[in-house]
């Protein structure tokens, strides 16, 4: 975003604006063949019981790697995606991917559940139950070896929303409430959708062990979930300051730079492996 003004206004806004479609354009076609050729990387990070310190699940972040071995984030290529309909094979990707994951965790002695993101749109386009419970089948995965992440916006379409949930619901498959307080402000939905958990936004858990007003909105959002019956987790979590105020303040599980990185599952394994005995998951038979 530019910040100067130009003496000539639009003039110059224009060719600059053309650049960029036609970057994202090529871009585009770029992702489409990083997602066909199988470029794309998939790094998981763990999110640990709040009591206990143990690592209770993972969720799974998409990478598109660069020849430079850089990175582009998913905050960039997912709106691109979404944008182009690559949402749709992006979406089945992460799926098999997280499947996959699970296969060589259980195979590592770690059974624990991977969470995947689906985006608003991929959420409305793609029949995410179906592809999920398609991929756990061919895959033999439990019911709740898959869980996923959705946003609020995702819920705005009630009547996709509602028969949707309900079909993961009766599957058994969890669903989290990802970026919780950031999205539209009616909260009728959590009274009627099957929802098992909530995840708090980075953004008020920045500044809990300082401001007395985020604060207060953090104990809010845990009372509620209580209330409703539902996990909450934090996410975000860099300090310990921070993870004594959530530990203290009845959150249940934990997500952040403090406890983990995202990571690729060579490197996942490792960690989970060095972590103290008492941390560690024993697989359940
Ligand atoms: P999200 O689902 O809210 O994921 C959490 C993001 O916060 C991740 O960013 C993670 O790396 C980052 N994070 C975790 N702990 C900390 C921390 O302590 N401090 C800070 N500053 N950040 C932390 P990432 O991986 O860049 O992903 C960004 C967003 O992109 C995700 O937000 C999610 O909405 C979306 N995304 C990622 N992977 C996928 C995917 O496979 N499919 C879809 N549809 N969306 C995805
Ligand atoms: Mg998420
Ligand atoms: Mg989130
Ligand atoms: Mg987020």
């Amino acid at each position: 975003v530019r910040t100067d003004v130009e003496p000539d206004g639009p003039k110059v806004f224009e060719p600059a604006m053309a650049r960029h479609s036609v970057e994202r354009l090529t871009l585009a076609s770029r992702m489409r063949q990083a997602i066909e050729g199988g470029e794309l990387d998939m790094h998981f990070q763990p999110i640990v019981d709040a009591r206990t310190g143990a690592v209770c699940k993972l969720e799974a972040l998409a990478r598109w790697p660069q020849a430079d071995g850089s990175f582009i984030p998913p905050d960039v290529f997912i709106p691109l995606c979404e944008e182009t309909g690559l949402i749709v094979p992006l979406g089945q990707w992460v799926i098999e991917t997280a499947a996959r994951a699970r296969v060589a965790l259980v195979s590592h002695g770690f059974e624990l559940p991977i969470a995947i993101n689906i985006s608003a749109l991929q959420f409305q386009r793609a029949d995410v139950a179906a592809q999920l419970q398609a991929t756990a089948r061919a895959y033999g995965l439990a019911p709740d070896a898959l869980q996923v992440e959705l946003t609020e916006s995702s819920l705005m379409d009630r009547q996709h929303a509602v028969p949707t949930l309900k079909k993961l619901g009766i599957e058994g498959i969890h669903v989290s409430l990802d970026d919780f307080g950031t999205g539209f402000s009616n909260m009728a939905y959590l009274r009627d959708l099957p929802i098992d958990a909530l995840k708090i936004d980075r953004s008020f858990i920045v500044d809990i062990d300082a401001d007395e007003r985020a604060a207060s909105i953090c104990r809010s959002m845990i009372a509620l979930a209580r209330t409703l019956g539902m996990t909450v987790v934090a996410e975000g979590v860099e300090r310990e300051r921070q993870y004594a105020w959530l530990r203290e303040n009845g959150c249940d599980q934990l997500q952040g730079y403090y406890f983990a990185v995202p990571m690729p599952m060579a490197v996942l394994a490792a960690h989970l492996r060095d972590r103290a005995a008492p941390f560690q998951t024993a697989p359940t038979v």
